[in-house]
């Protein structure tokens, strides 16, 4: 698990336990209600041991103790529940784990993440754009159809390449579709070509417990956006292996991935080779958008 996500969870986690902590420490404050209390703690472990003698345990008296408790804490504008972590996750306990399994929750604050570092980074969304800036209807065209595309659950096509030479709008339209995908509360993945690149050596080079998770969100993720494919070194071995890989895996699964290259055709299947290539790029299972440079009025300011 990545260490931001750990820092939340313990932070949940933590901020749950205070909370309790303090109102125990309230409660105890209270008339009467350390004698209760501890009666109670008393009484619970002369219960475990009757039952683990197979004696029967009279519950009159435990019951007894905690209606006294909830008669003073609820004076006090306080519950049993209050003093006991009310943790944020109540599947896992703000733990992250499930059975070994990562928890649901651990997807939301992953998304949550991508999309706080979006907004701190004005992350442009389809209602950000303004049409006005491009010099011909038929990108406009294709914006509103990716934005169909982006909306509907009902879509035939899971992989989308974007081509283009730099400052023609395609990181732009990455970040709407980016966030039109996170509004719809999926797990997106949003990292540069030479980010995912590094990610894949690591996982190569790695052979402790840590190497999963070099990979894992690439596979995992709803939506993956690769930006700027061709601006990463080619590693032997890797940068291509990984890559062919991750999107074979992706097109079996029909998850979302959406690349953009400045490279053309021609030199992706140069640079990756054709067993690549035809996962980066297939007639019918991808949507091809070649951006001109003549698209853009004016540079994005
Ligand atoms: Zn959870």
């Amino acid at each position: 698990m990545e260490k931001k996500v750990l820092e939340i969870l313990n932070e949940r986690k933590r901020t749950a336990e205070m909370k309790a902590k303090e109102n125990l420490l309230l409660a105890l404050s209270f008339k009467n209600f350390k004698e209760h209390y501890t009666k109670e703690k008393t009484l619970i472990i002369e219960k475990a041991k009757a039952q683990a003698m197979g004696q029967i345990f009279n519950s009159y008296a435990l019951k007894t103790e905690i209606d006294q408790q909830i008669l003073i804490l609820g004076k006090n504008n306080l519950t049993r529940q209050d003093l006991v972590p009310q943790y944020f996750c109540k599947k896992c306990g703000d733990t992250g784990f499930v059975c070994g399994e990562e928890c649901d929750c651990v997807k939301q604050i992953r998304s949550d993440l991508v999309l706080k570092n979006f907004v701190d980074n004005n992350l442009k969304t389809f209602a950000d754009c303004d049409y006005s800036i491009f010099d011909n209807n038929e990108i406009v065209g294709f914006y509103k159809k990716m934005q169909e595309w982006a909306k509907t659950s009902q879509r035939k096509r899971f992989s989308v390449v974007l081509q283009g030479y730099t400052g023609v709008g395609k990181t732009f339209l990455q970040q709407c579709l980016a966030s039109e995908f996170l509004k719809q509360n999926k797990f997106v993945v949003f990292k540069t070509a030479f980010e995912m690149n590094n990610d894949f050596l690591k996982y190569h080079t790695t052979f402790d417990e840590n190497k999963l998770k070099y990979m894992e969100k690439y596979l995992t993720c709803d939506a993956l956006l690769i930006d700027d494919l061709g601006s990463e070194p080619i590693y032997k071995n890797v940068t291509k292996e990984y890559l062919y890989l991750l999107l074979n895996q992706r097109i079996i699964e029909n998850k979302i991935t959406i690349v953009s290259t400045n490279l053309n055709l021609e030199d992706i299947k140069n640079i990756y080779g054709e067993r690549c290539f035809s996962r980066i790029i297939n007639k019918n299972q991808s949507i091809l958008y070649q951006f001109k440079n003549s698209d853009l009025r004016l540079k994005k300011a």
